[in-house]
């Protein structure tokens, strides 16, 4: 259907985005998008999907190289965003190999395909996890934003549709490691002012005094005793109704991580967060079986296979997969719907930006186990978060959940001016 296609592939694409922008409240893009059958009725207008080409891929790293963002381009102007976290330090140079081995002049839709010839082709270069696999995940977020962008529908939609419209957050709050006292203070503030209805602290104390050594990561009576006081606070601040995470960040010893789980027991936690190293996913199932507490734990394991053997020992009770990590979007439904056979719900780790977070929102839509994605305080903190990425309408309700892009692809995308004076130093920035 090619005499389909508009002459000016430019003035489509402009009148395509014109029309996001008309509906800038969420309600308006809410009743103005009727689903797939009005959308599969203009595909021909907006592009020949079976014509695609990627023709370029950029990249740009930003918050000390914690954060890798990438954009993929194609020969119709569609332009694919996508972002990556954590295991990214240094991997300029991974983008660009996998970017001339694997996707210039590949269509971008078939993006199953594309990010298995990216696994596969890189068995021998430590594609079963880390920094190979997060590369991935930028690059395969990306090809979601283009595929939508190209057939003119959400991400949701691309991955089944949605069984919610507004997806529930908890805040990663800015208020860990502090007296109990003043942690409680600043979970109320949080709920209060922001309208969460759950909230995460972290426990883990490197530099607690009463720890042996900063390298021995059993827990001491008066360790154990902080905690309690801390997480006591917090309990009695926000009230009975609000949920509580606890975050250990894979620090303790098993002994230690049943130890912290026990004495949390009265608090009622949503979940007791990776309390020993994601390596060994037999001492999470050992630690949940001695324990009342939920135990978390996810944020660590790289693709399906990674998360296939804690499942297997049952070891948690709630999966917490980082979609800018695992290897990205349809990766975390797969891991999803995986735990969803074992009964397991999903509460994908976040802590990337408003892209990272309406990626993640878009797969939170899409699969029934969906518990709760995490939110960052810092969001509402740092200016630099408004200017790294554009989108319109409402990012956040007033009672902590993210209404769902109804537009074209993910809905929010990279500034690249905005984030230019961010940029980490001595490496190319979208170049
Ligand atoms: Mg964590």
């Amino acid at each position: 259907m090619k005499a389909q296609i508009p002459t000016s592939k430019k003035s489509s694409r402009r009148n395509f985005f014109s029309k996001a922008a008309l509906g800038v409240s969420g309600a308006m893009l809410a009743t103005s998008y009727d689903g797939l059958a009005e959308s599969i009725e203009k595909t021909p207008k907006a592009s020949a999907p079976s014509d695609l080409k990627i023709t370029d891929i950029k990249c740009g790293f930003i918050r000390g190289e914690h954060s890798l963002f990438v954009k993929i381009y194609t020969n119709q102007d569609i332009v694919g965003h996508g972002q990556a976290v954590d295991g990214v330090y240094g991997t300029y140079y991974v983008v660009n190999h996998l970017a001339q081995r694997h996707l210039i002049g590949q269509n971008p839709l078939n993006i199953h395909r594309l990010q298995e010839e990216m696994r596969r082709g890189g068995l021998f270069k430590g594609a079963q996890a880390g920094m190979y696999v997060c590369v991935m995940t930028a690059i395969e977020t990306a090809l979601w934003d283009i595929l939508g962008k190209a057939l003119g529908v959400p991400v949701y939609q691309l991955l089944g549709g949605k069984f919610r419209d507004n997806i529930r957050v908890y805040c990663d709050t800015a208020g860990s490691r502090l007296e109990p006292e003043e942690m409680g203070r600043r979970a109320k503030e949080d709920v209060d002012k922001y309208g969460f209805t759950a909230v995460k602290f972290d426990i883990d104390d490197r530099g607690d005094p009463n720890k042996l050594d900063p390298y021995n990561w059993s827990v001491s009576i008066p360790e154990l005793r902080r905690m309690e006081a801390q997480i006591a606070a917090v309990r009695e601040a926000v009230g009975p109704d609000i949920d509580i995470c606890v975050d250990c960040h894979g620090r303790f010893d098993e002994a230690a991580g049943m130890k912290i789980a026990k004495a949390l027991e009265p608090y009622n936690l949503m979940w007791l967060e990776e309390p020993v190293p994601a390596e060994v996913p037999a001492s999470y199932a050992r630690i949940r079986a001695s324990t009342t507490t939920p135990i978390c734990g996810g944020e660590n394991w790289y693709l399906t296979y990674g998360f296939r053997e804690a499942f297997e020992l049952g070891a948690v009770d709630v999966i917490m997969p980082d979609l800018q990590k695992c290897g990205g979007l349809g990766e975390g439904q797969r891991i999803a719907n995986l735990a969803n056979t074992y009964n397991v719900p999903f509460a994908p780790h976040m802590v990337a930006s408003y892209l990272g977070a309406m990626s993640s929102a878009h797969v939170c839509a899409a699969v029934p186990n969906f518990l709760i994605l995490e939110w960052q305080i810092y969001f509402h903190k740092n200016e630099m978060f408004n200017e790294i990425v554009t989108f319109d309408g409402p990012m956040l309700t007033e009672d902590g959940h993210i209404p769902v892009k109804n537009v074209p692809g993910i809905g929010v995308e990279i500034n690249e001016e905005g984030m230019r004076k961010y940029a980490s130093p001595g490496i190319p920035f979208f170049k």
